[in-house]
């Protein structure tokens, strides 16, 4: 890529080479820091998981937790995974980090399930580099193991790109995964290919629809149409539909009305630490 750029510039003359070469090359010097930053901080497994409440629309009961990874950076503080995610994948760090997550995960969810022995699960995010990788599985299956955490306390997200990206040997996957007793979601579901011809080839248990859709329901009739689609295709499939973004009561009467299954958003809560989110669930369980 760094030779066709330089070809390209070379082409272009004399000082289009030096302007391109020069900012490649803070480009190139900083993403290297932040590689080596990041390996490193992998190393003193400088992240945090914070957990955002999945909660029943009809009973309005915590139901699971999303997993959302943050950077407990030194000196900046706690990173956004949209800060970190894409660059670790360039930098073939995923896997590892996302080992860490669900390392992290496993050990959570024990405490979770001592102090609510009904809890549901844990939805963890796999990247589209994890879903290429051929030892995923069997990495994924000894970290579960080791934690002796029940697979069936686990949920994978995916996106509709990763599946479709290499869509035989994902399918492979997805059927082991399923095998091995995990759930399996679509996250943001309808921002992809969204071909209800795909989902039914697809073992997934769940579609997450994108907060895009839900953020002007009940006003946007198109949005409230789409999400009443979504259901209605979703449920014929035998598939369950979680609502993200949800920030509103109205919000969530009209998901109520549309039969949605599960919501998650900032109208019952952020994704908070692990503690608190223990504290969620003691306060439900004394009838709170
Ligand atoms: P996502 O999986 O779609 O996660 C939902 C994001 O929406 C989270 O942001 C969450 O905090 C945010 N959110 C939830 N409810 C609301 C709401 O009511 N309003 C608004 N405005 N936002 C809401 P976050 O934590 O910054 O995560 C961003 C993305 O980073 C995630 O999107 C996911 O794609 C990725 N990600 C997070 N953790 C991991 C991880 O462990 N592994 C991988 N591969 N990706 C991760
Ligand atoms: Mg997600
Ligand atoms: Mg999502
Ligand atoms: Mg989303």
């Amino acid at each position: 890529n760094a030779d066709i750029a330089m070809y390209k510039a070379k082409n272009k003359g004399k000082d289009n080479y030096q302007f391109y070469a020069s900012e490649m090359n803070t480009h190139t010097v900083e993403r290297l820091a932040f590689e080596a930053r990041l390996r490193r901080a992998l190393e003193r497994r400088e992240f945090v998981v914070h957990y955002q409440p999945k909660l029943d629309v009809m009973t309005e009961r915590i139901v699971g937790a999303e997993a959302l990874v943050r950077w407990n950076h030194p000196e900046r503080g706690l990173l956004s995974p949209v800060e970190f995610i894409s660059l670790a994948e360039e930098a073939g760090l995923i896997a590892r980090l996302g080992m860490l997550v669900l390392d992290i995960a496993c050990r959570d969810i024990l405490s979770f399930r001592n102090v609510d022995k009904n809890f549901g699960r844990v939805a963890i995010n796999l990247s589209g580099a994890q879903f290429n990788d051929v030892h995923m599985l069997e990495e994924v299956k000894s970290v579960v193991d080791f934690w002796r955490v029940p697979s069936n306390s686990i949920e994978f997200e995916i996106t509709e790109s990763m599946v479709m990206h290499n869509r035989e040997q994902a399918i492979l996957l997805m059927d082991g995964l399923k095998e091995a007793g995990f759930t399996l979601s679509i996250d943001d579901f309808g921002t992809g290919y969204s071909s209800l011809a795909y989902l039914k080839r697809f073992p997934v248990d769940s579609v997450k629809v994108d907060r895009s859709f839900i953020r002007d329901i009940p006003d946007d009739p198109n949005d409230t149409a789409i999400v009443l689609a979504i259901v209605a295709m979703a449920h014929t499939l035998g598939i369950k539909v979680i609502a993200e973004g949800v920030d509103s009561a109205t919000q969530l009467e009209t998901l109520r009305e549309c039969k949605c299954d599960e919501f998650q958003g900032f109208y019952f809560s952020k994704a908070v630490a692990d503690k608190e989110f223990l504290q969620l669930l003691q306060r439900q369980n004394r009838g709170a």
